[in-house]
């Protein structure tokens, strides 16, 4: 087996060859008014676990040492939807793939007819006189008290790298996902952390999903499957927040088995979804998003491969990181 010691920070998820949409009626979509009998409803207790340092650049400036920490609902939302698009149940709306072609079956949902990811957390219809909100709401976390930490950094901020210019043409037809590492790397700059080990709680309110909807979100939030159906333990970490390709942002997610309020449905219980989620085990990127978001394989450190390819012409992501691995030594 050839093991990774330097990795690029990230690698490509390919894009599902299609993905299904739906017109969004009133009656399909279930409306925000009312909770009905046929659809789920609930709110799930969630915890977050810092795996490694992490960090909200933005929110995270300068702390007073006495200042708590929390994760507002946005960052968590846009973490749990972009999980959703790479397993495959959503389209290309709010992402950021620039000078990449994105296939013509995964343009951004425009009109009534939405995928999974966008009915369950919103988007902007073209002719819709408002928004569709979505049928998720993920609250702030509760403040935490925190001992501040900074990763070692260079002094002067690290020139931004010129995107995708040292990454392999071929792999560009994908959803780019950073992977986790044992190490953190230097950053650009000082910035402030929450440790690593510290845990979070937050709620997320879900109205009306139907079982697929329910499933997708659930582990999109957990990354955590396992069903007696088919032979697959997930257990997997999201990586949240700044200077991931420095190896910061590696966070664990549990959901409480049973959601804390569970409303309206016709059973009390959450029905048994697992394996409406195993379609998407089937898809050509879930192989690619497994290996990157494994927390326990996480190479030693991420190396960025941008000078390196410059000097190395027609060389590969992969030969770099063979290369870069065979000079360091596993302690
Ligand atoms: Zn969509
Ligand atoms: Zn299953």
């Amino acid at each position: 087996m050839e093991i990774y010691v330097a990795r690029n920070p990230y690698g490509f998820v390919p894009f599902p060859l299609s993905v299904d949409r739906l017109p969004l009626t009133p009656a399909n979509a279930g409306g925000h008014d009312r909770y009905r009998r046929d659809l789920f409803s609930g709110t799930f207790d969630c915890k977050l676990r810092t795996r490694t340092l992490f960090c909200i650049k933005a929110l995270f400036d300068k702390p007073n040492s006495k200042d708590p920490a929390y994760i507002p609902g946005s960052t968590l939302r846009g973490a749990v939807r972009s999980v959703a698009q790479a397993l495959g149940a959503g389209c290309a709306a709010f992402v950021e793939l620039k000078d990449v072609e994105v296939p013509k079956k995964l343009q951004p949902c425009r009109d009534n007819n939405a995928c999974l990811v966008c009915r369950v957390f919103g988007y902007a219809p073209k002719k819709a006189e408002q928004s569709w909100a979505g049928k998720v709401r993920f609250h702030s976390t509760l403040p935490i008290p925190v001992v501040w930490e900074s990763p070692p950094s260079s002094p002067m901020p690290k020139p931004k790298p010129q995107r995708f210019l040292e990454e392999d043409p071929a792999q560009l037809a994908g959803w780019r996902v950073f992977r986790h590492a044992r190490e953190i790397g230097l950053v650009g700059g000082q910035i402030w952390c929450v440790p690593k080990d510290q845990e979070f709680s937050f709620l997320v309110d879900f109205q009306n999903l139907d079982a697929e909807e329910l499933a997708v979100l659930r582990f999109a939030l957990s990354l955590r499957h396992q069903c007696a159906t088919h032979n697959q333990h997930v257990q997997l970490c999201h990586k949240i927040g700044y200077a991931k390709a420095s190896g910061l942002g590696s966070c664990q997610i549990t959901v409480t088995e049973e959601p804390a309020a569970f409303l309206a449905s016709t059973t009390r219980a959450l029905p048994a979804t697992g394996c409406k989620i195993e379609t998407y085990f089937k898809l050509p990127g879930w192989a690619k998003l497994r290996e990157l978001l494994d927390f326990e394989a996480a190479p030693q450190t991420l190396l960025r491969p941008g000078s390196w390819l410059q000097t190395h012409d027609n060389a590969s992501i992969a030969e770099f990181e063979t290369q870069h691995s065979a000079t360091m030594t596993i302690p």
